[in-house]
């Protein structure tokens, strides 16, 4: 790592702007080189959730924990719809399960509230340009492992706030579609993990879908669309430089919620800088369980043979806090443990070429 104090940071995104305000803090000096004009260009103004059912503490409180404050818009959603296309089941949670937020390069987006972070403390963030040496390489997806699509709208709405997601197999196959309205604005989408190249006409089924479950009102709307990558295999360093965020395949594999995972592994990046801890190691301490868990949920969620998710919806309708199985599907145990080479088999054969 250099001794001088300096560190350069590739990709001014979620994962590269947590690696450099935790840098900073530290008194080293730090310039982010970002490709495009500004902060969350890769994104349209779709909304995202920082998921809250992984860690039994509160996602807001383990951000803080990483130095990463809410200057940004962030809004709990505690209560929300799943359906199967036909039946429509509501859960409420005791604690939010969810926080939405913004992303692309509106003022209240979580890219720009990064950015003003990293600013204020003297990140110096180079934007139109990139570097061919930098200590940590947080550039995002990986083009040659693309391994699911979103595919979408966002628009403005009357409707009150509003959380659904719609499972069901004949609309994204082995993934998922949601609508989310906050403060009335709106985002409705697809996310594919197979058939990726069939997303605007899977999103096309799930807008009838949803259009038939719920009286949606929509004006001014606005495609967007991205892609995600994750893997079993995180790809940690190259030379002397070291990855984070979804460059180094952190990313749920299970929805492809990715932010949290990003956030973390900038703050390990920085740590690993700072204390001379080991980045691999701190990786297989907090990062590689979740991610191999994930891998385990995904395999049992595409075996289960749920079809319409019936099933699924029969089994949660038992449940007092659904929450508590996403938190023990999501975090590993003994039994994820014993299922994983299993899984990483199947994963490799499925995802042929890409890294399980
Ligand atoms: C449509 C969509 C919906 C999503 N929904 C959710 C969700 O609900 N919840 C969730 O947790 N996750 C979600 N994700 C995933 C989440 O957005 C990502 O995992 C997260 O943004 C990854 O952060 P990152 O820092 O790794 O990459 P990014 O945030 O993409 O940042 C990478 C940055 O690097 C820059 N860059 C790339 N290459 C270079 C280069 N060569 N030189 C300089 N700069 C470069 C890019 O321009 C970009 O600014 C979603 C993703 C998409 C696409």
């Amino acid at each position: 790592m250099p001794d001088n104090g300096e560190i350069k940071i590739l990709g001014a995104g979620i994962s590269g702007l947590s690696a450099a305000i935790n840098l900073v803090r530290n008194g080293y000096r730090v310039t982010a080189f970002e490709r495009q004009p500004d902060c969350g260009r890769r994104f349209h103004g779709d909304l995202e959730g920082i998921e809250n059912w992984t860690s039994k503490a509160d996602a807001l409180e383990e951000l803080a924990s990483m130095n990463i404050k809410v200057n940004f818009a962030c809004h709990p959603f505690s209560s929300m719809w799943l359906s199967n296309g036909y039946e429509m089941l509501n859960f409420r949670f005791k604690r939010p399960l969810f926080y939405l937020v913004r992303r692309g390069d509106m003022e209240d987006s979580l890219d720009q509230g990064l950015k003003r972070q990293a600013l204020e403390l003297g990140v110096d963030i180079k934007f139109n340009s990139s570097t061919e040496e930098a200590d940590i390489i947080a550039t995002g997806p990986v083009p040659q492992r693309i391994a699911m699509v979103d595919r979408g709208i966002v628009f403005e709405t009357g409707m009150d706030d509003f959380a659904l997601a719609l499972v069901n197999d004949a609309v994204a196959p082995r993934g998922y579609s949601y609508l989310v309205v906050s403060k009335g604005y709106g985002c409705m989408a697809v996310v594919l993990f197979d058939r990726l190249a069939s997303a605007n006409v899977c999103f096309a089924k799930a807008r009838q879908v949803i259009g038939r479950l719920v009286d949606i009102d929509i004006k001014r709307e606005k495609p967007f669309g991205g892609v995600g990558t994750f893997s079993l295999q995180s790809r940690l360093s190259k030379g002397k430089s070291i990855y984070a965020g979804e460059a180094a395949g952190f990313q749920d594999c299970v929805l492809g919620f990715g932010i949290r995972y990003a956030v973390t592994s900038g703050f390990l990046s920085a740590r690993s800088i700072v204390d001379g801890d080991d980045y691999p190691a701190l990786v297989k301490e907090k990062i590689e369980p979740l991610l191999m868990a994930s891998g385990v949920a995904r395999f049992l969620w595409e075996r289960a043979g749920w079809g319409h998710y019936r099933c699924l919806l029969a089994l949660t309708k038992r449940v007092k806090e659904p929450v508590n199985i996403l938190h023990r599907a999501c975090n590993f145990s003994p039994v994820h443990g014993m299922l994983f080479p299993l899984v990483r088999f199947m994963l490799n054969r499925r995802y042929k070429g890409l890294p399980m």
